[in-house]
């Protein structure tokens, strides 16, 4: 099918590297696929990674941004039709076709089938408006907030026991901290990060936060960084009634990323179907967009 008069054969949400792989594979299998990113640029989490991929075998020394720089090259090289800064607020489907809105779109893209390729978001300290997340000192999920912070002087506390905790705890201590402290009620991440923050730097078990007063178990700090965990970015899709996981991921079928909702796709750590990296992004992709064209081909 031709692309024109805003008919796709795929509408694909999401410029992250699971959004870019299946675009890029829809396209190549000659399929017409539509990107569509609610940033100004590709990359999804990649663009905020300011440190070196070292997950990934093909890439020794390359940085998260310079990944973004790539799926964006990907993007062009494959000619995939990509719209930029177009939030998608709601989805429709109607007669067999899926639409998308959006404050930016002035047409209606449609297509018979979807992928949801969104994302995440970090989980703050619940309620932000009760917690005050934007506070002065609080720094919730690592990216560009985080590069921005000076650290130096600071006294940082870093509340989780993940990869995303103790990366980020070893960044303020290269940038400067006084100090650093960090509070995990269990300690799950890589070993490669655990050997290089001092034992006597991770406090595990219950802690208590006051975010106003910055303090953790009554101790003060100039700033607190909440690593969390993830939430899917998907109340977009709600009007598809699309069933979770038991961790409140998209459900989807093992072998070909289809949701609960026929026609609808959901990859990469919106759906979290594997340990949630870059290359495991990349791999939803193409597993979403072969299970496209197979039902294309049965279809024509
Ligand atoms: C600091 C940091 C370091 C990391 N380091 C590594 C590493 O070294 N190696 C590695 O393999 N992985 C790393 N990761 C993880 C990796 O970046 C992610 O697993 C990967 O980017 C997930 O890809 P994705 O396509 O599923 O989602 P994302 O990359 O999150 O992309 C989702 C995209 O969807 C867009 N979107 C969301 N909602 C909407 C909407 N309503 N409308 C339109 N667009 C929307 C978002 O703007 C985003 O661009 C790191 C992550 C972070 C944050």
């Amino acid at each position: 099918m031709r692309a024109d008069n805003g008919n796709y054969d795929a509408i694909i949400i999401g410029g992250g590297p699971a959004g870019v792989s299946c675009a890029v594979w829809l396209a190549r299998l000659g399929l017409a696929p539509l990107l569509i990113e609610a940033s100004e640029s590709i990359g999804g989490l990649c663009r905020r990674n300011p440190y070196t991929d070292d997950w990934n075998a093909t890439l020794p020394g390359v940085s998260g941004s310079q990944v973004a720089d790539n799926l964006a090259l990907s993007l062009e090289q494959a000619a995939v039709p990509t719209r930029l800064s177009g939030r998608v607020d709601s989805v429709q489907r109607q007669s067999g076709e899926f639409t998308v809105m959006g404050p930016a779109f002035a047409d209606t893209p449609r297509a018979p089938y979807l992928v949801l390729a969104t994302g995440v978001r970090a989980r703050g300290l619940g309620d932000p408006a009760a917690f005050g997340a934007t506070a002065q000192g609080l720094l919730v999920g690592p990216g560009a907030h985080v590069v921005a912070q000076d650290f130096r002087g600071q006294r940082v506390a870093v509340l989780g026991g993940g990869d995303n905790a103790l990366e980020n705890a070893l960044y303020a201590l290269g940038r400067g901290a006084a100090s650093v402290q960090v509070y995990a009620r269990s300690l799950r991440a890589q070993q490669q990060f655990v050997r290089q923050v001092a034992p006597g730097r991770i406090t595990q078990g219950s802690y208590t936060v006051d975010v106003r007063a910055l303090t953790v178990n009554d101790q003060a700090y100039d700033v607190i960084m909440v690593f969390y965990g993830w939430e899917p970015c998907m109340e977009f899709a709600a009007p598809l009634g699309l069933q979770r996981s038991q961790q409140g991921f998209i459900a989807t079928d093992m072998y070909t990323a289809q949701t609960s909702c026929a026609g609808v796709y959901a990859i990469g750590e919106v759906a979290q179907r594997q340990h949630p990296c870059v290359v495991t992004a990349l791999a939803d992709g193409v597993t979403a967009a072969k299970a496209i064209q197979a039902r294309v081909e049965a279809v024509a």
